[in-house]
């Protein structure tokens, strides 16, 4: 069998690219590549958002399953050192429930200099963290909020915290964590009429607002395609306030779609300005997938890799680790996870239920979103 072009060799049970794959890092069997990290610390979280966690929460994993600050350090040298990843960003459940993040971003800064870090957060505590996790190393902050109304903001994440929030997110860019980006999910009925709201807040602010589409990885497993705000319905809710501009600049594998923004024009007709207000993206990872472009991989608090979001398999890299492994053996396991990535989710056939597509066991909050 050839090893030049990367073509898959039987080891063991498993399928591992080899030659030019193995140089090339993170390939998969439909030539993408992964340079991007999103690596879970921690599944817990101190919120309950509907459209992600149950009520009553999860089963945590215990402690001595999470990895911890040096275990983390070893698998990112792994992914940086053996296997090209160029960016990572640290989530969770909610990774400010980790007492020692500083602790786990300034190990990861020290090995790694110039690795761009960031974290993608709930914002709740940042108000006396975000300076310390700059400090450590952090580049930039994701955080969380799908509402300015208190009300809604309690209904939609079961927990009145609103106002901590706004503080944290107002930290991060005190602390110099910016651009700060702002991630929120739309709610038909609950939330979705905020759109141009929630745009107007961001923009005053320098904030860089994304909304994402609602993915079916709730553990409650309630999502429904009709209750689902398309990323069509978004930019028609925008429009209403605000004239959209398709952004110029590259994708380059960003799962948001960028839109310039400019105001309206006036009542009498004068033309709203050309310079734009800023800038807004869209993940619409349900009905305009971006599939072949992922440049993703994930690993799990656990430390385990899925090769996407949507993915029913995982691959184990802490045990071995913990059992002795050398890197370049973890790094092959790693390699193996993603040549087995598969093409798409399926999720933008009609039906979910129909073969195209089986919602994974774990939810977003327990994947690592
Ligand atoms: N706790 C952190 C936070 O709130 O950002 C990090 C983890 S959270 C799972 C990461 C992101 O996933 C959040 O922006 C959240 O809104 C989003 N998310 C969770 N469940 C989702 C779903 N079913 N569809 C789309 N986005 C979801």
């Amino acid at each position: 069998m050839s090893v030049s072009l990367g073509i898959p060799q039987v080891r063991g049970a498993e399928l591992v690219p080899s030659g030019a794959g193995r140089a090339a890092g993170l390939v998969d069997r439909h030539g993408r590549r992964a340079t991007d990290l999103r690596l879970s610390v921690i599944d817990k979280c101190n919120l309950r958002c509907t459209y992600c966690m149950p009520a009553a929460g999860l089963p945590w994993l215990p402690a001595a399953q999470l990895m911890s600050p040096a275990e983390i350090t070893r698998i990112v040298g792994i992914a940086v050192d053996l296997l090209g990843v160029t960016e990572l960003r640290l989530t969770g459940g909610e990774p400010l429930v980790r007492p020692d993040l500083e602790e786990i971003v300034a190990a990861v800064a020290a090995a790694h200099p110039g690795l761009p870090i960031s974290l993608t957060t709930n914002g709740i505590g940042l108000t006396t963290r975000a300076a310390g996790l700059a400090a450590a190393g952090l580049g930039r902050i994701n955080v969380s909020l799908d509402s300015l109304d208190a009300d809604t903001f309690a209904a939609l994440a079961r927990r009145d915290r609103l106002a901590e929030v706004l503080a944290g997110a107002e930290a991060a860019a005190a602390a110099g964590l910016v651009p700060v980006k702002i991630n929120a999910v739309l709610m038909r009925g609950v939330n979705d009429h905020e759109a141009p709201e929630l745009l107007g807040w961001a923009l005053g602010r320098g904030f860089a607002l994304r909304f994402i589409e609602q993915m079916p990885l709730d553990a409650d497993h309630g999502w429904t395609r009709e209750h689902l705000v398309t990323a069509a319905e978004i930019r028609h809710r925008l429009g209403q306030r605000f004239r959209l501009v398709a952004h110029p600049g590259p994708r380059a594998g960003a799962p948001a779609q960028l839109w310039e923004v400019h105001p309206l024009p006036t009542a009498t007709g004068e033309a709203g300005g050309d310079a734009a207000l800023g800038t807004v993206g869209i993940i619409a990872s349900v009905t305009e997938p971006f599939c072949d472009q992922c440049t993703r991989t994930r690993i799990t608090a656990e430390g385990r890799v899925r090769s996407c979001l949507f993915s029913h398999e995982e691959v184990d890299l802490l045990g071995p680790l913990r059992a002795g492994a050398s890197e370049a053996e973890v790094a092959d396991r790693w390699r193996a996870a993603m040549w087995a990535k598969p093409a798409a989710h399926g999720m933008d056939r009609p039906g979910l239920g129909s073969p195209g597509y089986v919602q994974p066991e774990r939810s977003m909050s327990a994947i690592g979103g």
